[in-house]
């Protein structure tokens, strides 16, 4: 697929152009071009290290959702994605090269410019890694909050002085 094709997709779904989505372009370009080990459908889990504008243009692009649950965010702050297919059982790793933008400094324009100008391979290292996805999320029961009464996750409750409590009561009672 074209670069220039899935971008306007990406763009259209994120709100605007910038180089973080042609990051997430470029990755889900990647996938898209693999084909049958990475079929884009729900066997496909994508695990994102940022949840910066890059996750956008997976979202858009690839279907890798929150909603759906086949899209992971570990919070560590880099541009690195992982691809598992329980189809195929492959798994891939892409991550972004250190010297992408060189040692000078590129106004955002010049980096949006030369991403678009790249292929996957040029911006990713790119290994294929063992298929282990991780477990997806499951569905926990509900308890309601006993200060909102909002029904909450029974995994997101926390207790203080015998009262089950939802997030955000816990932290304004707990002081
Ligand atoms: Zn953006
Ligand atoms: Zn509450």
């Amino acid at each position: 697929m074209k670069i220039d094709d899935l971008m306007k997709k990406a763009v259209a779904f994120h709100g605007h152009s910038c180089p973080g989505v042609a990051i997430g372009v470029l990755a889900s370009k990647y996938i898209l071009d693999k084909g049958n080990d990475f079929s884009i459908d729900e066997n496909l889990v994508a695990v994102v290290e940022n949840d910066n504008c890059s996750v956008d243009a997976l979202q858009s692009l690839l279907g890798t959702t929150f909603g759906k649950g086949n899209l992971i965010f570990l919070d560590y702050g880099k541009n690195n994605y992982t691809f598992y297919n329980r189809n195929s059982q492959k798994a891939v790793k892409l991550s972004f090269k250190p010297k992408n933008f060189g040692d000078k400094e590129l106004t955002r324009e010049e980096r949006l410019e030369m991403l678009m100008n790249s292929n996957p391979e040029d911006v990713f290292e790119i290994k294929e890694v063992k298929h282990d996805p991780p477990q997806m999320a499951k569905i926990h029961e509900s308890i309601i909050c006993d200060n909102c009464k909002d029904p909450t996750m029974s995994t997101r409750i926390k207790i203080l002085n015998d009262k089950n409590l939802c997030i955000p009561c816990y932290k304004m009672l707990n002081k």
